[in-house]
């Protein structure tokens, strides 16, 4: 864990953001805050996949990874899954009668749904 930033400091620099810039970190906020109270997610230990970014969202957690497929003879099979695995695709990890249930979401993630690009 990074050590945590003292709120004071943090405090004078969310001041210096501009309003869009502190409305989106609130949003983040929310949903950081709901997804922590709901319980962390313990992800399993997967080796054949590498975990590249980590996002709460609408109380899930979004995780992009490059994976293994597992095919015998598949370029992914050989060399270090982050730079072979294929992807990166967005998974969604959420619980559901304390089991965790996972998703493939693809390329986009939902946050960037709504976008055009
Ligand atoms: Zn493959």
């Amino acid at each position: 864990m990074p050590r945590q930033p003292s709120l004071d400091s943090l405090r004078t620099t969310l001041q210096r953001l501009s309003l869009k810039q502190k409305q989106e970190v609130y949003a983040w906020l929310g949903e950081a805050i709901a997804a922590e109270a709901q319980g962390a997610i313990e992800l399993p230990q997967q080796s054949g996949s590498a975990a590249i970014e980590q996002r709460h969202y609408e109380g899930k957690l979004y995780q992009l990874e490059k994976r293994r497929c597992n095919k015998a003879g598949c370029r992914c099979m050989t060399g270090a899954v982050a730079e072979a695995g294929h992807g990166p695709y967005w998974y969604a990890y959420w619980k559901e009668q304390k089991k965790v249930r996972s998703q493939y979401v693809g390329k986009r993630p939902p946050w960037n749904r709504d976008s055009s690009q």
